[in-house]
């Protein structure tokens, strides 16, 4: 299992000086995705490392459901708000989750496929 010290999203959240850094709070921070599906592709990250979405419950909610505010605000910089845009968290093997450190990524500005 990763650890925080391992883990890379961790690594961004404590360097507070990162200039890759879109947007930082007291509870995530955003940067693009380093190898973008569409053309935005942002990540919106809790600063805190959890190493599953089986560790979540009551106590992360002020976290995870701020996530998704963060994600309105981000895509209305971005001008994708009227677009349309999709929002999606992977967890695990089978959603090929690579980084075990919860995020929910933010793609949009072309059309997006059929999920799958
Ligand atoms: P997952 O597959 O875990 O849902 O998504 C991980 C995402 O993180 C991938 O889309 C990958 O391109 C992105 N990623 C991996 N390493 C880095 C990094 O060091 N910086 C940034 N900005 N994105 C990364
Ligand atoms: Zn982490």
């Amino acid at each position: 299992m990763t650890t925080a010290t391992q883990c890379i999203f961790c690594s961004i959240a404590r360097d507070t000086a990162n200039p890759d850094v879109l947007y930082r709070d007291d509870r995530c921070f955003v940067v693009r995705d380093i190898n973008p599906k569409s053309p935005v592709h942002l990540l919106v990250i809790p600063n805190m490392h959890i190493a599953s979405l089986a560790y979540v419950g009551p106590g992360q909610v002020p976290v995870m459901g701020h996530l998704f505010v963060v994600a309105e605000e981000m895509a209305r910089r971005e001008n994708v708000t009227l677009s349309g845009y999709r929002l999606t968290l992977n967890q695990g093997p089978d959603a090929q989750q690579t980084i075990a450190h919860p995020h929910v990524h933010l793609m949009g500005g072309r059309q997006l496929g059929d999920m799958g």
